[in-house]
């Protein structure tokens, strides 16, 4: 599935109100991908850098040093920008911050009316984009009567009605009840899988980033590691070091395991613990 470099991100560095004697240094040289088709996660403390990684990547806001390349355009070329935007969409922690319009079908209408598209074409986004997220039964209702998850499944529907070929969420499903996140999550491993869309997942649930097939840890403006979940999320100490919180199944695992249990590395999620014990969830399931 991955492909071609997408976003490319070369020694870039950020710093806030550079100069002044409250300059922050929040990037330090981050050099990092995002393939064609790639599910890509972010993890890494607060304050460790994601929020401004995530502005550099669509070109909201530009590096101080280095580059920051989108399909080939560079996010400081101003005739690149609005191609750039389109391409890479974000969503954020808020869900109330993100919808604009009186009802669902006019938020997602937004993009594409500001594209000026054709009125058919803008219909035909609209209604895809909103199937796509599953919500196109609740098109005329006011987003204020929504859950959060579906307040965040709308601004992704107003996302992929740019057709974009990434979506980057920041902590996107932070704010959301378990219901909700996992609601947020399973919509977007689908836009993934079925539409081959690259994701980046930005989050500080360990749980939800060892969904990803790579994850990059981030700490004080710097990506310290990348690599597989189950290389990077076994090693509880280091994690805790950057100020993260081990997954639950592999704390319980490694206390096991010091119990004397014999239990393989890498458990990360609940099915890796059923399958450490010779269980399939089914199997768990009939048990019951
Ligand atoms: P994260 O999303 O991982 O919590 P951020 O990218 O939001 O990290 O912040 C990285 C650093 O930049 C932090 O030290 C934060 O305080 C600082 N920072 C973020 N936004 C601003 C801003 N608008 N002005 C000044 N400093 C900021
Ligand atoms: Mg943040």
């Amino acid at each position: 599935m991955t492909g071609e470099p997408l976003i490319e991100v070369r020694k870039a560095s950020y710093v806030y109100h550079p100069g002044q004697p409250d300059a922050v240094e929040a990037l330090r040289g981050i050099d990092l991908e995002v393939r064609r088709g790639e599910f890509l996660a972010v993890v890494g403390a607060n304050g460790s850098g994601k929020s401004t990684l995530a502005r550099l990547l669509n070109g909201l806001i530009l590096p101080t040093r280095g580059e920051v390349r989108v399909a080939g355009h560079s996010t400081a070329d101003p005739e690149a920008r609005w191609e750039i935007r389109r391409l890479v969409g974000l969503v954020f922690q808020n869900p109330d911050n993100q919808l604009v319009a009186p009802t669902v079908e006019e938020d997602v209408a937004f993009g594409p009316e500001n594209l000026g598209l054709p009125r058919e074409e803008i219909r035909r986004r609209v209604r895809a984009a909103l199937e796509a997220v599953g919500l196109w039964e609740r098109r005329a209702d006011p987003p204020h009567r929504l859950s959060g998850g579906q307040k965040q499944r709308v601004a992704l529907a107003g996302m992929l009605a740019m057709e974009p070929a990434c979506l980057v969420l920041d902590e996107a499903t932070a704010m959301l009840d378990p219901a909700g996140r996992a609601e947020v999550l399973d919509t977007v491993g689908r836009l993934h899988r079925e539409n081959g869309i690259s994701v980046v997942l930005i989050t500080h649930f360990l749980e939800e980033a060892a969904k990803a097939r790579r994850v990059a840890v981030m700490d004080r403006g710097r990506i310290v590691a990348t690599g597989a979940p189950r290389e990077l999320f076994g090693r509880p100490a280091w994690l805790e070091r950057l100020g993260l919180v081990p997954p639950p199944m592999g704390q319980l695992a490694a206390r096991l395991r010091r119990r004397g249990w014999c239990l393989p590395p890498g458990i990360i999620t609940v099915d890796d613990f059923l399958a450490a014990l010779g269980l399939s969830p089914a199997a768990a399931q009939e048990r019951l």
